[in-house]
């Protein structure tokens, strides 16, 4: 169906030496300059944090329809002409689905083929969830980019869960494209297909030919090792429209964020930068600092010199992490300004690099700072998922 005018994704470079690009995607809530990272606001807030530092820290959110759905309810937000409004959050916005809450156990009932059977997290009410039902909800909440029903089968599934749950996931996911019909947001395709190379080209292949507004890449950063993570994307990308853009769900941490940029990718969401920085793990451009540890007792500094952050142009790094120590809520939240405040300006670097040229040798820096700790996971971070359905 042709888009609205308001609505467009143009490359506007192509790195020569990967396949990093540079874009804009147009949006009605404003125009955001890709590769960009976006925070997670499941319930239209984040742990600790609110729109009102997101509008300083974020190029923007990503939200959960199906949570919004269930508390505040539709209503509620469509009184506030959507979620925008209703946020006071004025940049562009993502809705995942809410099909990955199917991975937490308290969430799920089952699936069939009409759709997913959850639990209300909040009051234990049953409700199946449609392609039909969840279209209605992401088009009212008016966010800028939606994503179509799928099916995210767990790490360590069998091949028969992956091959079921591929099935749904393309069932779903053309009868999502059916009920879309909002011609002032994008509608986006997931690839599934769990860590099995066959699946994932074929579910890419079959995004392609739906001819989704843009593309998305599910079911990684939930438990898997970074080599299978990378398989998952490798295999999916050569399939997939290079003209459309590229979302990698749940993904976070700055060194897969630069390789995955490298490969063609445009966005990411993770939980990790700000659940890291609530456990005192701060992001730099030296790398993953540990400010709980005893040498930052005395730190008359801020957590990161040269850092624009509200934290750090008001606070000492020992006054982040006495409030940190103590478990105050003050200080996961300035220490969660600092992170995300340093994944935008990361995402900014990652940019001004593809545009000079110079991206390859930044994104090996970035490689080499942020994987040389011996503490930094060796399997995919992001997601963070207690209990997986088997
Ligand atoms: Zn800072």
């Amino acid at each position: 169906m042709p888009k609205s005018a308001h609505i467009a994704f143009t490359i506007t470079h192509q790195d020569t030496h990967s396949a990093a690009r540079i874009g804009l995607l147009r949006t009605k809530h404003g125009t955001a300059e890709t590769p960009y990272f976006m925070a997670v606001a499941t319930k239209g807030v984040g742990k600790c944090i609110g729109p009102d530092d997101y509008a300083e820290t974020t190029d923007g959110l990503i939200a959960n329809a199906l949570i919004l759905s269930i508390r505040p309810g539709l209503d509620v937000i469509e009184a506030f002409d959507g979620v925008h409004h209703f946020m006071n959050y004025h940049k562009p916005i993502f809705l995942d689905c809410g099909a990955f809450q199917m991975l937490r156990e308290s969430f799920l009932e089952t699936t069939s083929k009409k759709g997913i059977h959850f639990k209300s997290p909040f009051d234990g009410k049953r409700f199946l969830l449609t392609p039909e039902k969840i279209m209605e909800i992401e088009q009212k909440l008016d966010a800028d980019c939606v994503m179509a029903l799928d099916d995210v089968a767990p790490y360590n599934a069998t091949r028969a869960q992956y091959e079921k749950s591929l099935e749904n996931a393309m069932r779903w996911g053309a009868l999502s494209k059916k009920y879309h019909t909002k011609k002032d947001q994008f509608l986006y395709g997931i690839v599934q297909g769990g860590y099995e190379k066959d699946l994932r080209e074929k579910s890419a292949q079959w995004v392609r030919e739906m001819d989704f507004d843009g593309n998305a890449i599910g079911g990684v950063a939930i438990g898997e090792t970074r080599a299978e993570m990378f398989l998952a994307i490798n295999a999916s990308l050569p399939h997939l429209d290079p003209k459309k853009p590229k979302h990698l769900l749940g993904v976070g941490s700055p060194d897969d964020i630069v390789e995955a940029v490298s490969l063609g990718l445009d966005t990411f969401d993770s939980v990790y930068p700000t659940q890291a920085a609530r456990h005192g793990t701060m992001f730099t451009f030296q790398g993953k600092i540990d400010i709980i540890k005893g040498i930052y007792a005395k730190e008359k500094g801020p957590i990161e010199k040269g850092c624009d952050c509200f934290t750090c142009r008001t606070f000492s790094a020992s006054y982040v992490r006495h409030l940190l120590k103590l478990n105050e809520p003050a200080g996961k939240r300035y220490a969660t300004i600092h992170n995300l405040r340093f994944m935008q300006r990361f995402m900014e670097e990652v940019r001004q690099s593809i545009k000079k040229g110079t991206f390859e040798t930044y994104k090996k820096h970035i490689i080499d700072i942020y994987r040389k700790d011996k503490h930094h996971p060796t399997h995919a971070v992001g997601t963070n998922v207690s209990k997986k359905k088997q």
